[in-house]
């Protein structure tokens, strides 16, 4: 069996081997892990393939105009059997959860059926699987459709608006520095075939209902200002969502506002996720290259765009990434 970087042909060849695919992306799914995932299961689904996608966790509210079938979010009610795995916007097993990383162990590395990776981060983390992974593509789900280019197949709107919501997440709607030639060529084709970009872009940017701007006012509150590295950083408890009857979703889009501000090079946006747990998202404009630096607390991402997850104190987490920041300040002068 294959091992390690794959051409795309390669790919094609596993999955025609195969009749029945399990499709999985990261938790916390974004606009990216769904709609690559979607898109190739309706179609794998036109190849016949007997198809089906995990997520550990339900696709988000603001995603929901696509619309699923054979989604699960539980291990238990997963058919049996299948003979591919394709893992897609992830690069470490970690990402899919621990029921899903125990799964596939058990399921997949121990009785070596084929794994697929196609992805697009930095500092890929997966060795024992057939990789198709460009850090240089915008989104997967560009990868994605040059798979089905591949396979010279049909993009019909549905699939359109899958990939085209890959695309409008991850540069931001063409904000971000990734919003490369490939990424307009792309979406040109993609609005060609039926591809929603008005539903897409009033779905993903809507700002929401007031109590949305009641939560990101307590957020905004906690603005600490780092002049000397260029870095805005805010917080979220679970009390700021209790206090105003938000969820998580309402602050999604926080430590990319902040780079929008002159001065401010990196914004940080650090999520409560259980007493004593910390989820930190990273947004920069190219002066620090984010995926390595999330990289020394256990995460990862793309240079512009990164995460990881944090146990302790909040106070000790921003002082110790304040602290990192003025080191590689320091190092980089
Ligand atoms: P977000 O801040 O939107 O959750 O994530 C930004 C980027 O960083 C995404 O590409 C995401 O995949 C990556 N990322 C976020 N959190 C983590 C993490 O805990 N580990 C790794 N490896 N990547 C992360
Ligand atoms: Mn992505």
């Amino acid at each position: 069996m294959l091992r390690g970087n794959c051409s795309l042909s390669q790919i094609r060849n596993i999955v025609e081997d195969s009749k029945k695919i399990l499709i999985v992306s990261h938790y916390n799914p974004d606009g990216d892990a769904i709609g690559s995932s979607l898109a190739l299961c309706a179609f794998l689904n036109k190849l016949s393939k007997d198809c089906s996608v995990y997520n550990r966790d339900e696709i988000p509210n603001y995603l929901n105009f696509l619309s699923a079938t054979g989604f699960y979010t539980s291990i238990d009610l997963l058919p049996t059997d299948f003979d591919l795995l394709i893992i897609v916007d992830l690069n470490d097993f970690e990402r899919t959860g621990p029921d899903m990383q125990n799964y596939i162990d058990l399921n997949f590395i121990n009785t070596e059926k084929p794994i697929i990776v196609i992805d697009h981060h930095e500092n890929n983390k997966i060795n024992d699987a057939n990789l198709y992974i460009d850090t240089k593509a915008c989104s997967t789900g560009v990868l994605i459709f040059r798979l089905i280019k591949e396979f010279q197949g049909l993009i019909d709107s549905y699939i359109a608006t899958c990939l085209l919501t890959t695309i409008i997440t991850d540069t931001a709607s063409f904000k971000n520095s990734n919003s490369n030639e490939e990424a307009f060529l792309i979406s040109h084709e993609l609005v060609k075939s039926g591809g929603d970009l008005q539903s897409i872009n009033k779905k993903i940017f809507e700002t929401g209902d007031i109590k949305k701007l009641a939560l990101r006012t307590k957020i905004y509150s906690t603005l600490r200002f780092e002049k000397k590295i260029k870095s805005a950083i805010c917080y979220s408890t679970n009390s700021f969502y209790a206090e105003t009857h938000t969820s998580k979703e309402d602050s999604e889009g926080i430590a990319n506002s902040l780079i929008n501000y002159s001065d401010v090079e990196l914004g940080i946006f650090i999520r409560e996720i259980e007493p004593q747990k910390w989820k930190a998202s990273l947004r920069g404009n190219n002066h620090y290259n984010l995926s390595d630096f999330a990289s020394k607390f256990g995460g990862g991402g793309h240079r512009n765009a990164s995460g990881f997850m944090f146990s302790g104190d909040l106070e000790s987490l921003i002082e110790k990434i304040i602290l990192e920041l003025k080191d590689e300040q320091n190092t980089n002068r």
